[in-house]
């Protein structure tokens, strides 16, 4: 994956907040075995930590601290940081996921509301509860942002067995801006009936979200930015073999098997491997969302 060099990015889409505190504020998810448990069994690239009860009274939103706001806002001014510092590329996709979504809307009569994500480090108060980074990273439909712990992005290597590679990372923030064009559309509310299982609207909503992914990915390198120009200029076979694998590797029975030793697809909320696969590269291939309609 290449950004054009000299391509403005727009820091504004970013709210960083690593390394500052809530106030008061108590994770809900700890670390741990059971923190660990419950990002395996259900939050994972989720819609809020607040599906598994796992919320407390929310907390406060931490204030950003001045140094860390600086330091995207400072080092992340063009597509040459975001080809060498990872926190930059992570601002370039949330650009690029957004020029997308901006421009499709509009085709589809519809008018798209940009969403900010929010890196923290730590833990972190949303509107949707107060969750810690082992929750994975997941959007808040109550706040509407995405929030993502740089951090996760070694896990996808070193607990999940990943490939890793910015594209891995990339196809982690797409998913995540799939479930705020579903929230936007008004098919995220549909994963929230408390069922779980292969056939469940929990799956289907996220294997949705996986597909939007794909229809992003698809169309990336021919969305121009406000300059005219698409500010990703290279994807090539190996980054989408990064982001299928990533997509494989944080299946639920992957995970099952992984932490839990044994498969149990009555308690499936993401889908499988091979369905994430299959509904990333849906997407990928066709580059258009009407063909991801996964509750068909
Ligand atoms: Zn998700």
């Amino acid at each position: 994956m290449q950004f054009d060099d000299d391509a403005d990015l727009d820091t504004s889409e970013v709210q960083d907040v690593r390394g500052s505190r809530i106030p008061g504020g108590r994770a809900t998810v700890g670390g741990g075995i059971a923190g660990l448990i419950a990002l395996l069994l259900g939050l994972f690239f989720g819609v809020g930590p607040d599906q598994l009860g796992l919320t407390d009274d929310g907390g406060d939103e931490p204030a950003a601290s001045s140094s860390s706001l600086a330091q995207v806002q400072q080092s992340c001014r063009t597509g040459k940081d975001a080809n060498a510092r990872e926190d930059c590329r992570t601002v370039a996709v949330v650009n690029s996921v957004q020029d997308y979504w901006r421009q499709e809307f509009p085709r589809r009569g519809g008018r798209y509301a940009p969403a900010p994500t929010v890196f923290f480090s730590g833990r972190v108060g949303t509107a949707c509860g107060a969750a810690s980074s082992a929750v994975g990273p997941f959007y808040c439909p109550g706040d509407r942002k995405v929030y993502l712990d740089l951090g996760f992005f070694d896990e996808l290597r070193t607990k999940f067995g990943s490939s890793g590679g910015p594209f891995a990372q990339a196809y982690v923030v797409a998913h995540e801006y799939g479930h705020h064009v579903q929230n936007l559309m008004g098919t995220l509310s549909r994963s929230q009936d408390g069922r779980t299982g292969e056939n469940s609207n929990a799956v289907r909503v996220e294997l949705q979200a996986d597909c939007y992914a794909g229809v992003w990915a698809h169309n990336a390198t021919r969305t121009p930015d406000e300059s005219g120009k698409p500010l990703i200029t290279k994807l090539t076979d190996a980054d989408i073999r990064d982001g299928l694998d990533a997509a494989a590797a944080v299946g639920d029975d992957r995970i099952q098997q992984r932490y839990q030793g044994r498969v149990t697809p009555e308690s499936w909320t993401h889908g499988s491997a091979k369905q994430r696969q299959d509904w990333f590269y849906q997407g990928f291939r066709t580059g258009d969302m009407a063909q991801c309609n996964t509750f068909r």
